[in-house]
């Protein structure tokens, strides 16, 4: 079984290889136009310690969108469910990430954290002295990585040409939404976008949300299991944008894209899944690490209605 296991996610790297030409760099922030498109790799971690890895398993990269997983976590664990969700919905947009266009529809309160627009305002939300160092160090916590850092370039290219997340600042702060200065609240949204992991760190983090919020090889508990209920359900709601209800049907498993290239999926019975491959579709979804969690569904029984 290891053996298969292990042989099946080298095929899927092959397959996930095979359509990276479809896809494209994000551009949008400069600094990430320089990524590597011939990056792919893929890592499956289980609670019980087994681990399968391929290809660019261990290249850094930025989590991007994957930070508002993080952020959700911090916003509910310092301001509580009440507040955060008085701020922000549960519902999924089917428009792009960071589209304003529904802003107006529910007294300017985002639709749901995974969006740009939903991630500003629980980055607002984690009631903290230093909410980036709380970030960091979740992060690090959860990903089981203590090195895991901030990476300066990505964090300035994006505060330097991010308007549209200014904009949509703004219009939240016009509208008493955000609590905070606009400048104040973006500069800690831009930060934690611009925090660097690899697919093995994101395999850990989805192997403890998977297994409950429980670390299996020290029995600690790092998260409250509610928390994880409820990232881990607008993970499958709401997760990879305007494509989370195609990915649902074909992948199966609570999932969030950025777009540096990286896809964290959580699995079921303490497994976690991390992709990394820069090359996204038109969604802002990773090419090759979409068809790589598609093939390993497929092959494995990995999707949750199987
Ligand atoms: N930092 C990016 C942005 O705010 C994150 C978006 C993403 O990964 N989809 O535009």
């Amino acid at each position: 079984m290891e053996q298969d296991v292990q042989q099946i996610l080298e095929e899927a790297l092959a397959e996930g290889q095979n359509v990276l030409i479809e896809g494209k760099v994000a551009s949008y922030i400069p600094e990430l136009a320089k990524a590597d498109s011939s990056n792919l790799g893929c890592c499956i971690m289980n609670a019980d310690g087994s681990m399968y890895k391929a290809g660019d398993y261990n290249i850094p990269f930025t989590m991007q969108s994957i930070a508002k997983t993080f952020s959700l976590i911090l916003a509910l664990q310092t301001s509580g469910y009440d507040h955060t969700f008085s701020k922000v919905g549960m519902e999924p947009t089917g428009d792009r990430f960071d589209s304003i266009l529904q802003l107006e529809l529910k007294d300017w309160r985002p639709f749901n954290p995974m969006i740009n627009a939903g991630a500003i305002v629980t980055a607002d939300c984690i009631a903290a002295a230093d909410p980036f160092g709380e970030f960091l160090t979740l992060v690090r916590k959860l990903c089981g990585n203590p090195k895991i850092q901030l990476n300066e370039k990505v964090y300035h290219s994006e505060k330097r040409t991010g308007t549209r997340n200014r904009s949509i600042a703004y219009l939240l702060k016009s509208d008493h939404v955000l609590d905070g200065e606009p400048e104040d609240v973006l500069d800690v949204y831009f930060r934690m976008c611009s925090v660097m992991c690899t697919a093995k760190d994101l395999a850990h983090y989805a192997m403890i949300l998977s297994n409950k919020g429980v670390d299996p090889k020290t029995g600690e508990r790092l998260l409250d299991a509610d928390i994880v209920r409820i990232v881990t359900t607008l993970m499958m709601l709401c997760g990879m944008y305007d494509e989370s209800g195609e990915y649902a049907v074909k992948v199966g498993l609570p999932s969030k894209s950025g777009v540096g290239g990286g896809i964290v999926a959580v699995g079921q019975n303490g497994m976690g899944i991390g992709t990394f491959g820069p090359m996204l579709n038109k969604k802002g979804n990773s090419v090759g690490g979409e068809r790589i969690l598609q093939y390993l569904s497929e092959r494995l029984g990995y999707h949750i209605f199987a």
